[in-house]
């Protein structure tokens, strides 16, 4: 082993699709490529949107594709301690505030519509005056924004190259702490860095929340990881591969007896590996063997009929 170390990290939010599929593949030949550790960690923070079933199913479709890992870590929401240390360094030092405003209030607040960020940037007229000073009790049943600073926050992608944000343009002071406990920024920015992730592989929907981690991981001290944040899969009409586009579920495949080798190879075909109207079966070891983090395309894959018709025509 190199020392680096990657996760493989469902949400247990819906099944797991071609679209994650295809990420997820990436990530662990990746890892089989560079000799890295990779652990699997379930990330069930986002608690109203958690189907229980959906955990074990991750497991499940992953080890068929033959995506393995070296360990599982505890499921997130059973381990929050170290979260909660975070988020206490953060309020004794001033690094976040107390806000009670609702989601309809912060949006209401809004001077133009931000469609990046689900239309709730936080209005830095929204701010409290006291903003900054340091909380040593901090009331954990309330909601905590990160106070961002107006400056430009670099992320050096090995994907998709340098990008900058500027969160205070943006996003604005942003939760990491919530009645329901620590917010997804949060929690990434300390598991990834307890559980010593030097290599984050993911979608590039995902690309302005590195900045919001940089600068949690700034706040706390501590070293984030290199990013990989790859293109995403879509359907014909453009839109990110969801429900709309029909079953694409791994679950619904392996339930049908699709082989494994179809589809891995549709993967591979997205990943610019031999002919992409014409896919070949393989499996995950062939996959790691062949795909080039280099050759992958950088515009979105497209999920077609003709691929559906690959994948059930056998
Ligand atoms: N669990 C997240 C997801 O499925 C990934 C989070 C991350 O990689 O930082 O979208």
């Amino acid at each position: 082993m190199t020392g680096r170390t990657s996760r493989l990290a469902p949400s247990p939010t819906g099944a797991l699709h071609l679209g994650n599929a295809r990420t997820f593949a990436i990530n662990w030949a990746l890892a089989q490529q560079h000799n890295w550790t990779m652990l699997l960690r379930i990330e069930d923070l986002d608690h109203p949107r958690v189907k229980p079933e959906t955990i074990n199913q991750a497991r499940e479709d992953l080890a068929w594709l033959g995506l393995t890992w070296d360990t599982e870590t505890p499921i997130q929401s059973t381990d929050v301690g170290p979260c909660r240390a975070a988020f206490r360094t953060l309020a004794s030092s001033g690094r976040v505030f107390p806000c009670d405003l609702s989601r309809k209030e912060v949006q209401a607040a809004q001077s133009a519509p931000h469609d990046n960020y689900d239309g709730m940037r936080y209005e830095p007229t929204l701010r409290p005056a006291d903003a900054g000073r340091p909380w040593n009790e901090p009331d954990e049943t309330r909601t905590w924004r990160f106070l961002v600073d107006d400056r430009e926050h670099t992320v050096n992608d090995r994907v998709s190259g340098t990008h900058t944000f500027n969160l205070g343009r943006s996003i604005g002071d942003f939760p990491v702490w919530t009645s329901q406990g620590p917010a997804y920024q949060l929690a990434i920015v300390v598991d990834d860095a307890r559980q010593g992730v030097t290599d984050v592989v993911r979608g590039n929907d995902l690309l302005s929340s590195a900045a919001r981690q940089q600068a949690i991981a700034t706040a706390l001290g501590l070293d984030s990881p290199r990013w990989w944040h790859l293109p995403l899969v879509r359907g014909e009409d453009g839109r990110r591969l969801a429900k709309r586009h029909g079953d694409t579920r791994i679950s619904s495949f392996r339930a049908a007896g699709v082989p494994t080798e179809r589809v891995i190879g549709l993967l591979a075909s997205w990943c610019g590996v031999g002919d992409q109207t014409d896919p070949q079966p393989m499996d995950a070891a062939e996959f790691a063997a062949t795909v080039e983090i280099s050759t992958i395309p950088t515009d979105d894959a497209v999920l077609t009929a003709r691929n559906i018709q690959w994948l059930t025509d056998c």
